[in-house]
């Protein structure tokens, strides 16, 4: 997810942090040096993994997002959700459109 701000692809979507199993180093959580996730919003997957709680199944919504389809951690997300582009080669990223369908959320391209 991308910052979320006026004409922003990401505004109102939502839709890969409520469909994709986040899943990241447990370096990231911020129970461990350096780290910065919430820790009280992931799960430990195993020795070196974590997964932000909700997602962990697959299919299934993100504690962290908001209602209005907002990162409540967005400055501590963890490096999948940072690494996730909204737009490729100029246009909305095909993923997106994917994922915005299986969620029946509006499929235009940003102006
Ligand atoms: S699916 Fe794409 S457009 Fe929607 S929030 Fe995620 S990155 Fe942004
Ligand atoms: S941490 Fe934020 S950007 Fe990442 S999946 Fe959750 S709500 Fe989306």
């Amino acid at each position: 997810m991308d910052a979320v701000e006026p004409g922003d692809p990401c505004r109102d979507c939502g839709a890969c942090c409520q469909t994709l199993r986040v899943s990241f180093y447990h370096g990231e959580l911020d129970t461990q040096p350096n780290g910065f996730v919430p820790a009280d919003l992931a799960v430990q997957l195993g020795p070196f993994r974590a997964c932000m709680k909700g997602t962990q199944w697959g299919g299934g919504r993100c504690l962290a997002l908001t209602e209005d389809k907002r990162c409540s951690i967005y400055e501590h997300r963890p490096t999948p959700c940072r690494d996730f582009p909204a737009i490729v080669d100029g246009a909305l990223n095909p993923k997106c459109l994917e994922l915005r369908k299986s969620c029946g959320i509006r499929q235009e391209n940003p102006g």
